[in-house]
């Protein structure tokens, strides 16, 4: 039996209590630009009890053994995985995804508690020249403040709060105001998990972002959203030195030299690209192709664009769902129309745009400029642009030439080549013959105005933490 309502009312979770607000947020379907739901609307006071309360509980949660620390997070995750289904249900309800991969995000998440439980903070011991041993320790930060965005809710906030409480940190996280309900349902579903304020789940208007990234009693501020956004993040948290990891956005290329397989390199960047609508920060967004097979591989990514129209994703054969909200979907549609300005060829269309779903068909462009808008921003949505080239060099060149680092992929038959050709990319991660899969133990982190810090694996966790070394004598 379900331990909860996935369409029922939505509290805030703050120091072990359901809080309601006065005003309420609406949250709307994307599938059909219905409001089918009421999400809290925490104001500032909420957030003050929320980082209270989260105080209070850092004093006995940074003590907490790590096998009992250990235990919860695999509670949790047992948790969430036994709700699957109903937390699915809601969040392709609210974020537009098909079901099967709103079924994959729920079970991502879970997988990190897992993977965290089981993943522990190094001791190290150094001698020094003069005999003084010191012991390098990682302590707990206080209270982290999470602020996730509207495209892997559930994941992305699973990607902070397993490492923050496995560091013994206490968390007040907060979802973005187009995608607040999953997220709520979580902080109810681990109530009893937790002690009260470990984890506190508070919902609002954007106005709550720069009340946390300026708030005194918060540590940390672990940000994943867009790079504008970051900026403003990293600004308020000058007020008290806090920590930050920022995962930003990403104009991630993609590189298919003539003797990779086209059909098999087509089939996977289709999906790199297309895959949650295109909203994935590390969705591959400009493909360099090279000459030689440039049109067999553009014939091939038309033949998938076709064949995989957008849908509800309660759907049971939709493959790619709506944009998720009506603010992206403006900006996909005017960047659209900014293509057709340019004289842009289009090799697949955007179909009827004229809703009331926000529903854009996968969209390729045919070699456009370097400098149009398609290539040098990043949609963020179904609109993709295939790019020649028949010298390499260049290919890495253009490929560099951008603001962001985050991840790149490199496509072709002779692997020690695309290791060589990838090593000069600049990005965090980069892909060779494979995309996406991100792990709990591999780092991920973003290159220039992609980010600052890393997530996941050991080194994510230690950003959750300061540096301690006690000193004595040998
Ligand atoms: P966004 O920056 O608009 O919002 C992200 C979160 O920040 C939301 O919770 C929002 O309420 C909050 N926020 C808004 N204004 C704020 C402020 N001034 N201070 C603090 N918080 C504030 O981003 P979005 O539109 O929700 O997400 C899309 C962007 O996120 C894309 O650029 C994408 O590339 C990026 N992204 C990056 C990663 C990554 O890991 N690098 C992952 C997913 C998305």
């Amino acid at each position: 039996m379900s331990k909860i309502d996935p369409f029922g009312s939505f509290s805030a979770t703050i120091d072990g209590r359901l809080v309601e607000t006065s005003g309420s947020l609406p949250v709307i379907n994307p599938a059909t630009g219905d409001v089918f739901a009421q999400a809290p609307d925490c104001e500032a006071a909420h957030l003050d009890e929320a980082v209270a309360a989260a105080q209070r509980a850092f004093v006995s949660w940074k003590d907490v053994p790590t096998d009992e620390r250990n235990a919860m997070l695999r509670a949790i995750a047992v948790r969430i995985r036994e709700e699957i289904e109903p937390l699915a249900m809601l969040l392709t309800r609210e974020q537009g995804k098909p079901l099967d991969q709103a079924r994959l995000e729920i079970e991502t998440a879970a997988r990190w508690f897992a993977s965290y439980a089981e993943q522990d903070l190094p001791v190290k011991e150094h001698v020094e020249p003069d005999g003084r041993i010191g012991e390098i320790r990682r302590v707990p930060i206080g209270v982290v403040g999470a602020i996730v965005p509207w495209n892997f809710p559930v994941q992305l906030a699973a990607w902070k709060l397993a490492p923050a409480l496995k560091a013994g940190n206490t968390v007040v996280a907060k979802p973005s105001p187009f995608t607040p309900l999953t997220t709520l349902k979580l902080g109810e579903l681990l109530l009893d998990l937790l002690p009260p304020g470990v984890l506190n789940i508070i919902a609002g208007r954007d106005h709550l972002g720069p009340l946390m990234s300026e708030h005194s009693d918060i540590g940390k501020i672990s940000f994943t959203g867009s790079t504008a956004t970051g900026k403003a993040v990293m600004r308020g948290a000058a007020t008290n030195l806090k920590r930050i990891t920022l995962e930003l956005g990403g104009n991630d290329p993609a590189i298919v030299l003539a003797d990779a397989n086209v059909d098999d390199v087509a089939e996977r960047l289709f999906w790199g690209a297309f895959r949650n609508c295109g909203q994935i920060c590390i969705a591959a967004k400009r493909i360099y192709v090279h000459d030689d097979i440039y049109d067999a591989f553009a014939a091939k990514m038309v033949e998938l664009a076709r064949a995989n129209p957008p849908g509800p994703g309660d759907r049971p054969d939709a493959r790619i769902g709506p944009v998720q909200n009506h603010m992206q979907f403006e900006r996909v549609k005017d960047m659209i129309v900014q293509a057709r300005a340019d004289g842009l060829h289009f090799l697949t269309e955007p179909g009827d745009m004229t809703g009331p779903g926000y529903f854009i068909a996968p969209t390729l462009i045919d070699n456009p400029p370097d400098d149009s808008q398609v290539v040098s921003e990043e949609p963020f949505g179904p609109l993709l642009p295939l790019l020649r080239f028949d010298d390499v060099e260049d290919a890495i060149r253009r490929a560099n030439d951008s603001i962001y680092g985050l991840t790149a992929s490199v496509w072709c038959a002779d692997i020690e080549q695309a290791a060589a050709i990838g090593r000069r990319l600049e990005a965090g991660t980069v892909w060779l013959n494979t995309i996406h899969g991100m792990t709990p133990t591999l780092p991920f982190a973003g290159h220039k105005q992609s980010g600052i810090g890393v997530e996941n694996s050991e080194e994510g966790l230690l950003e959750y933490t300061n540096v301690q070394v006690l000193v004595r004598h040998g």
